[in-house]
């Protein structure tokens, strides 16, 4: 069974020194533990934050030691009541093939109800962390004017469709590419779109944003977090649910120069982690399960085949190669 190893932790970007794909014996589970066989493997931009050696919210990994994530697959090996050999969980134990988890540590899935991925995605970590971060931390309400970066993204094409549904007054997202612009404003409904490469971001967000913002979903930081307060409105709410674009730094970054902003736009700025909000889960599912069936929630997935190419499709991430949310087949 082969499981990929961190053996260095990464200073900048990772580089595939830092990393080796290990075979090693099957796992075998112990009491209550099922062996599970990977069949989709998720890869995080928070992943990124494990392999340092910083304290966080969660532990680092460990040196030499396999990696985990959230990964979906079949039971092959069942010593636990109430999971069958045959059924399909949600676990943690991905980054590998084979998974020796915890029965309890192991959520059942139903391949029939919706698409295996998806319980990676649209109708998991990431589509709560779109629901929980716009409707709970940005105390969003009908008439916001929205703003999201990363929108082409997991998260963030999730956030601007929610917005749409839920009664915005208008979606604007912001993206790495012009094929990504576009998609946002044909498939998902965007009212207005642009990419962040192509010019400053204040400058764009103004010119799409006359009027400014009431919400800002913050998934990139840096320049953006800074426009976002330049743009915003009285009481406006900005959530911070990541900063990919500092990920990689080996400084600290600067912060937004116009934080005094937000004491005249009575403004308020919040961090939240989906961790904590996994009582709205059997809201979200009930809310957003029937907009995925009916399409009125698009999504797309960037799929890439086999454990040996896990690390590529993480990197992928960081770089921006991925369209909505990046997923690894085994
Ligand atoms: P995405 O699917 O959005 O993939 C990451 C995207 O980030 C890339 O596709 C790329 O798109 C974009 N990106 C990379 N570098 C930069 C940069 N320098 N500036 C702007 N954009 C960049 O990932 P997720 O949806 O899984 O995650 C989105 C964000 O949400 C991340 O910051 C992540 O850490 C955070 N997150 C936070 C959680 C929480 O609990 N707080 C939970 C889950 C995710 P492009 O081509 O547009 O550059």
């Amino acid at each position: 069974s082969r499981e990929w190893h961190l053996l260095s932790r990464p200073v900048g970007w990772p580089k595939p020194e830092d990393f080796a794909l290990v075979e090693a014996p099957l796992p075998q589970p112990g009491e209550g533990q099922v062996l599970v066989r990977n069949e989709y493997l998720s890869v995080d931009p928070y992943m990124r934050g494990r392999m340092s050696s910083a304290r966080s919210y969660v532990a680092p990994y460990e040196l030499n030691k396999a990696m985990q994530g959230g990964a979906v697959g079949r039971v092959v090996v069942s010593d636990a009541e109430g999971v069958a050999v045959g059924d399909h969980v949600l676990h943690f134990g991905g980054w590998r093939e084979y998974a020796a988890v915890d029965a309890g540590h192991a959520v059942k899935v139903d391949p029939e109800a919706a698409p295996l991925s998806t319980y990676l995605g649209v109708l998991g970590m990431t589509g709560l962390t779109a629901y929980a971060g716009l409707l709970r931390t940005a105390s969003f309400k009908e008439g916001d004017v929205v703003f999201v970066s990363g929108a082409a993204g997991a998260v963030g094409s999730q956030v601007g469709q929610l917005a749409r549904l839920k009664g915005a007054s208008r979606v604007i997202g912001s993206a790495g590419s012009d094929e990504k612009v576009k998609l946002l404003l044909e498939e998902y409904g965007f009212d207005a779109a642009f990419n962040y490469k192509s010019g400053p971001v204040s400058e764009q967000l103004r010119a799409v944003a006359p009027d400014g913002i009431d919400v800002y979903f913050d998934n990139v930081g840096g320049d953006h977090l800074e426009a976002a307060i330049g743009s915003l409105n009285q009481g406006g709410r900005i959530a911070i649910c990541g900063m990919i674009s500092v990920y990689n730094n080996t400084e600290p970054a600067p912060g937004p120069r116009n934080l005094a902003r937000l004491i005249q736009t009575r403004g308020r700025i919040e961090g939240f982690l989906v961790g904590d909000h996994y009582d709205l889960q059997p809201q979200f599912v009930r809310e957003v399960g029937p907009w995925v069936r009916s399409g009125e929630l698009k999504y797309r997935e960037t799929v890439v085949e086999g454990v040996e190419n896990t690390l590529e499709a993480f990197l992928g991430v960081l770089r921006g190669d991925n369209t909505g949310k990046m997923i690894v087949k085994l």
